[in-house]
């Protein structure tokens, strides 16, 4: 497993430029409608099932300049039509919050809409202020146990949660995505409480489930990495249908991507 870094230079150098993996053009999973998906570079969280690890390393990966995004993205917008736009996902993006804000900026002023995917590990002012600039977040409560949290991802889920309190006294609408692990993130106490957690929350609009797969092992095994879930299948449908079943009565939309 790689272990934790300093992210702070992701933040504060090269101010015009983001530190990303990977562009997708047409992505449709990530948002609603067609959507330019950016994997920002680098991570403090290490999930078990990671399907990205090569996006993990804060020193990986390539720069871009912000106007090159901005420029893809006015290219595409015959594409995106009424609901689609730009997403940023990762890694973890806040870890390049400033600029992200400055992005996002750019984009609004094209007219084009912006995503976030975030785990939500951060909670300063400026994360804060970038969420302002976001029109919607996609928030990743990986566990809400906060014990099963720490072995999944290995950090606490605390600032997960603060912030997804902070979206909703903005009013700015949030989804909420849900990776379902059989026996790590599939205990149904467990996801009764989430329910329970958000079921107040008037700007969460849905939840998605994220059936876990296997289709980043093998990026672990070519990075040297030890993957610690070998063994673990994907759930069943019965078990994806529990779980629907379940968040059915919290929340108002739930879906199984
Ligand atoms: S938060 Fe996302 S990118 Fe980071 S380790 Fe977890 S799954 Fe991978």
């Amino acid at each position: 497993m790689l272990p934790a870094q300093d992210t702070k230079h992701l933040n504060e150098q090269d101010p015009d430029q983001l530190r990303i993996h990977s562009i997708e053009s047409m992505g449709t999973h990530d948002g609603p409608g067609i959507r330019m998906v950016v994997f920002a570079q680098g991570c403090e969280f290490r999930c078990l099932y990671c399907q990205n690890p090569d996006t993990l390393d804060v020193k990986g990966g390539k720069f871009i300049p912000l106007e090159e995004i901005v420029r893809r993205a006015k290219n595409m917008k015959g594409y995106f039509g009424d609901k689609g736009g730009v997403t940023i996902s990762g890694g973890e993006p806040m870890l390049q919050r400033r600029k992200l804000k400055k992005l996002f900026e750019m984009l609004h002023s094209e007219g084009i809409h912006t995503c976030l995917d975030s785990n939500g590990r951060l909670n300063t002012p400026d994360a804060y202020e970038l969420l302002d600039e976001t029109d919607l977040i996609l928030l990743d409560v990986k566990h809400i146990n906060d014990e099963w949290h720490k072995k999944l991802t290995k950090v606490s889920n605390v600032n997960t949660l603060k912030l997804a309190e902070y979206r909703e006294s903005t009013g700015k609408p949030m989804w909420l995505r849900y990776v379902l692990v059989p026996g790590w993130s599939d205990q149904e106490e467990y996801l009764h409480e989430l329910g329970q957690h958000f079921k107040d929350y008037k700007t969460i609009e849905k939840i998605e489930i994220q059936p876990y797969h296997k289709l980043g092992v093998h990026k672990w095994k070519m990075l040297g990495m030890k993957y610690e879930l070998e063994g673990v299948e994907p759930p069943s449908v019965e078990l994806i249908e529990k779980a629907r079943g379940i968040f059915s009565q919290y929340f108002k939309e739930v879906k199984v991507n």
